[in-house]
């Protein structure tokens, strides 16, 4: 996705004093230095979400917004950060994909909902985005990128507007553009903690990596597939033997709830063709 940053409007939202806070970024209360306060990031977010809309195809379905929605908040409610309002829009693209950027805003596209066969897949998806939202994972690489001296310089108002300007268009590329191998473990491990909390059928993270990688055997371009989980596959399987080893410490009666197949088929049969 091409994101062109407003770079005057950005400037003036990280210009504001940045104070540092320790912030819980994950489960068990575990805390990070985080320099962009919430506000500064919900400023943040309600930029990239407009120029989302304005280059996207929203896809506007009243039964699918609410599903999506309701699936969303419900793992919202059991997860570490509910500072945000959190917003779940649909996508109409055949990329198989889903993303999420900083301020809770998560997307989904129509080409991931079809290769997905329950509820369960959906739900983990879902909760694999807000993980990197409550983990702060585009705030942190914002962060890493522009280096603890320039937002030093940004704070005291020391650096030059040039380098202010060029600094944040990379911070805010690198931000888009994917998270490391480290950022995701976080978020397969988060995603499946929280969606089990919601009442979900854990296995679904396995489901959706069977039927994503189903999905791309035969399929020439790796970019439109999620996250480039499938970019280098030693990576991708060891994505698959952490949550499965995650998954094995969860009780038999939590890994044999319904998954939602007969629910999820219906409203997959409302998807445009
Ligand atoms: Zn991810």
């Amino acid at each position: 996705m091409k994101i062109k940053a407003r770079l005057s409007i950005i400037f003036g939202i990280l210009l504001p004093a940045l104070f540092l806070s320790c912030a819980t970024t994950g489960p068990g209360g575990e805390k990070d230095l985080i320099l962009i306060s919430t506000e500064q990031e919900k400023q943040l977010g309600r930029e990239f979400d407009q120029q989302i809309r304005a280059e996207s195809e929203i896809y506007q379905n009243e039964e699918w917004n609410n599903y999506f929605n309701q699936i969303g908040q419900s793992i919202v409610a059991v997860s570490d950060r509910k500072d945000l309002d959190y917003t779940f829009t649909i996508i109409k693209s055949k990329d198989v994909n889903a993303f999420a950027v900083p301020g809770g805003y998560v997307y989904i596209y129509t080409g991931l909902l079809d290769v997905i066969e329950n509820e369960a897949q959906l739900a983990a998806v879902t909760s694999h985005e807000i993980s990197h939202v409550v983990a702060r994972h585009s705030v942190k690489r914002l962060q890493q990128v522009l280096g603890i001296s320039l937002l030093y310089q940004i704070v005291m108002g020391e650096a030059s507007s040039q380098a202010l300007e060029t600094a944040i268009a990379v911070g805010l590329s690198a931000a888009l553009s994917g998270y490391s191998r480290e950022y995701e473990r976080e978020a397969d491990e988060y995603g499946v903690f929280y969606v089990e909390k919601a009442g979900y059928n854990p296995e679904g993270a396995i489901g959706l990596f069977n039927e994503m990688q189903e999905a791309h055997s035969g399929a020439s371009d790796d970019r439109n597939f999620f996250e480039n989980i499938f970019a280098s596959h030693p990576e991708t399987q060891e994505r698959i033997n952490n949550v499965k080893e995650q998954l094995s410490q969860y009780s038999q009666e939590v890994r044999n709830r319904d998954k939602n197949r007969d629910r999820y088929q219906q409203m997959k049969a409302l998807l445009p063709q």
